[in-house]
């Protein structure tokens, strides 16, 4: 699929070396006549903006952002901007890597029939010692729909085994166990374009300016509108800087401020009780509970303002129509389901559903973290966000895949406890596929000991990631540009990726590959996938009847539609932009309030370690930054970590700005330079986690688990920091002019404010 629009010449791009920083000896250049512009989306996070990419023969070349897809309405953060250089950037893998000779030995290049051969008579070998379940597979939720849908096919039905995850794991998982016993469906409940239909938006725990940059340009247009806007973060985010009422509460205190702003709510007479009485069950028991958290309790707990509490209630309270925002701030935490079912309390109690501008979104970080939990690549779902141990689903998921019951396995380890089950020698083997676990999970050390000991580890990705230099095998596959495929964004909006290019080299698209594995491994009349699109098909079969149904959706519609919401039931039906406008997703229609007790992070700050380490993300960087580490531009702008502390702190501490500093956790410790600002709470540090290796902020984090879906507590642990007494070996390794420009462009980061932290007036 392209578009013609006309010729166009592209400028030379220069690079620098992954690990070290350096710059190339032979800039990387393209100055190359533009064959076709092929409409597509970006492939970093949940927005999914709209781009066309520009085509040269087959090299992508360019980008450029289309006017007509009504998200980004042409515009770009500089992480779409620059998407395109990760398509025929020089690091990308062409081939199969192979240790030929065992653990210890150089990764070599070998046929892709060595490779594939090699995965089935190791993986065959354990299975036959240790059964099915000694080999996991662990996927990724920056596929598409089609890959989330083949790899939890893969793992059961060609594999095998129950133990079957994804990275969403430790993004989503929270989000999607207080949207299911909340509201009964597991998608944002409104469209984007609902802001502009708000009076009041409540953004808790999202920095949105730099995750999601491209919403913010909605939250302005609905300021402009006169829509109120409150936002809650231990740091003053760009978004921040522009609320009516900022709430700078403690890392890890989420549930306590939004009850104690039901409490208001409740006895300033602010709540909905013709709502309530409609449409919910369980308001009395939630009540009594937000009773117990008057704003001067929560105020304490949360290191607020009590007055600045009941501000934010009386404005969240009084407006017509209501939004709440939440991202990985609020969920990624022991506490994370509690923290989001807290949040719908609130748009429950006043009925801030149903109606254009009312709503509770969970903006999700990942470019598909909608459709990459929906799939049935989690450990406990098959696709459709059908339940893997109901026997309904299973007998219908079984007909569709023409296997018996008692062939498809059963729940198996979330991604999180497939570590220690690794250590055990429980999961002997691991196929996985888009991921950089050796970046993104807590605990660092015990992560690559745990992959380290797996007796086979196959990687498959476009780049060699931390985690791909850990593998027996690396296969190399495909960039969203080089297939098609559909995601879902952070709407539930079902768009669609179309093909600019081929794999570069002897890389072949992922589905591929795993059909071409799932053949050899005798299960291939299951996998006679001949493209994405049949792949498509037959989710769409799986999906049928169940709460994210995908049934009515097909490619041609995605592209007459700009993208089709779920659920879409029927071929003449529209799509659901809006949730709930007559019932919620629980057979009696009801949604439901959870009275949440506030319970501490499992970790708080005590003589040793006196401070609040929280992680996050930058708006150069995406992720574990495999990618955009390898981005000139961004790379430039972010070549490293830093730790952003306050002026006070830091004056305490004997600390000045770019400083080598020192931070330690229970976990380990790393150095890197001080960040010194005064948006940021002065208990509290933040490091970017988009580093691997020694830069890696998840040395740091600690491996504790929301107890019913095992996202990690990221978001809060006790740290202590010192000046180091030398740079560490990382920075000899850096490029003195990177090291350089990037000391001086800190303080233009745009988290990296100056201006002190507003006090509530
Ligand atoms: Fe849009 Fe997100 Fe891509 Fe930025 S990273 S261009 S906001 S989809």
């Amino acid at each position: 699929m392209s578009v013609d629009k006309g010729t166009f010449r592209h400028r030379q791009i220069d690079t620098y070396d992954f690990h070290s920083g350096r710059p190339r000896a032979t800039p990387w250049a393209s100055d190359r006549r533009i064959d076709r512009y092929v409409p597509t989306h970006c492939c970093y996070c949940g927005v999914q903006c709209g781009m066309y990419l520009k085509v040269s023969g087959n090299e992508v070349v360019g980008v450029e952002p289309r006017e007509d897809f009504p998200v980004n309405h042409g515009m770009l953060c500089p992480k779409g901007a620059t998407a395109y250089q990760t398509v025929t950037h020089p690091d990308r893998l062409t081939h199969p890597l192979m240790r030929r000779h065992g653990k210890g030995s150089p990764l070599e290049r070998v046929s892709w029939d060595e490779a594939l051969d090699t995965i089935v008579r190791r993986f065959r070998a354990i299975q036959a010692e240790h059964g099915a379940d000694a080999v996991a597979s662990y996927s990724g939720s920056s596929m598409t729909n089609e890959k989330c849908y083949l790899m939890g096919k893969f793992a059961r039905v060609a594999l095998g085994t129950r133990h079957t995850d994804y990275n969403g794991r430790l993004c989503m998982s929270s989000a999607t166990g207080a949207n299911e016993h909340a509201l009964g469906i597991d998608r944002a409940s409104n469209p984007i374009s609902d802001a502009l239909h708000a009076d009041c938006i409540f953004v808790i725990g999202s920095n949105v300016g730099e995750c999601f940059p491209i919403v913010t340009s909605w939250l302005w247009q609905a300021r402009d509108r006169g829509c109120k806007l409150i936002v809650a973060d231990p740091r003053q985010t760009p978004i921040a800087r522009t609320a009516d009422i900022f709430l700078p509460l403690r890392s890890g205190t989420d549930s306590i401020l939004l009850s104690a702003m039901l409490n208001v709510i409740i006895t300033e007479g602010l709540f909905d009780e013709q709502f309530i009485a409609a449409r919910t069950v369980g308001w009395e028991a939630t009540r009594a509970m937000a009773e117990q958290y008057p704003p001067e309790r929560a105020a304490e707990v949360c290191g607020l303002n009590p007055d600045a509490i009941i501000a934010a209630a009386r404005m969240y309270g009084r407006a017509n129509a209501a939004l709440i925002y939440t991202a990985r701030g609020l969920e990624h935490q022991t506490k994370g389901v509690e923290n989001g079912l807290a949040a719908a309390n609130l748009a429950l109690a006043t009925g801030n559903f149903g109606r254009p501008g009312a709503g509770y979104m969970t903006l999700t970080g990942q470019g598909n973290g909608q459709g990459g939990r929906e799939m049935g690549q989690k450990a406990s779902q098959l696709p459709g966000c059908r339940d893997i141990d109901d026997p309904e689903d299973r007998a219908y998921i079984c007909s569709v895949w023409g296997i018996a019951e008692a062939d498809l396995p059963h729940a198996g380890y979330p991604a999180t406890l497939m570590i220690p089950a690794m250590l055990r020698q429980e999961i002997r083997g691991c196929f996985l596929i888009c991921s950089n676990p050796l970046v993104s999970l807590p605990d660092q050390q015990t992560v690559a000991q745990a992959f380290g000991g797996l007796d086979f580890f196959v990687v498959t990705d476009f780049f060699l990631s931390e985690t791909a230099e850990l593998a027996d095998v690396v296969l190399p596959g495909n960039t969203w540009a080089e297939d098609e495929g559909t995601v879902t964004n952070l709407e539930g909006r079902v768009i669609k990726y179309n093909q600019a290019t081929e794999p570069p080299g002897e890389a072949r698209r992922d589905w591929e590959i795993v059909c071409d594995l799932a053949r050899r491994l005798g299960k291939g009349e299951y996998f006679p996938f001949r493209s994405a699109r049949e792949i498509f098909d037959e989710l769409r079969i799986c999906t049928k009847g169940a709460k994210a149904d995908y049934w009515g959706i097909t490619y041609e519609k995605i592209d007459a539609q700009n993208g089709v919401f779920w659920p879409c039931p029927t071929a003449d039906h529209p799509g659901t932009p809006r949730l709930y406008e007559e019932r919620f997703g629980f057979p009696d229609g009801r949604a439901r309030f959870n009275p949440i007790t506030y319970l501490p992070p499992a970790e708080e700050p005590d003589d040793e370690y006196p401070l609040i380490l929280t992680t996050g993300r930058v708006v150069y960087h995406y992720l574990s930054g495999n990618q955009t580490r390898r981005t000139p531009f961004l790379l430039e702008q972010a070549p490293y970590p830093w730790v952003e502390i306050h002026q006070e702190a830091a004056m305490r501490l004997g600390i000045a700005d770019n400083d080598w500093v020192t931070v330690r956790t229970r976990r380990g410790e790393m150095t890197a330079p001080a960040l010194v600002v005064r948006s940021i709470r002065p208990d509290t540090l933040f490091i970017p986690y988009h580093y691997g290796h020694t830069q890696a902020a998840n040395i740091l984090t600690n491996p504790v688990f929301e107890p019913m879906m095992k996202i990690p507590e990221y978001k809060v642990c006790a740290a202590a920091i010192t000046r180091a007494d030398a740079p560490p070996d990382w920075a000899s390794e850096v490029d003195p002019e990177l090291l350089e420009a990037a000391r001086e462009r800190r303080h233009e980061l745009p988290s990296a404010s100056a201006k002190p932290m507003p006090t509530f007036q």
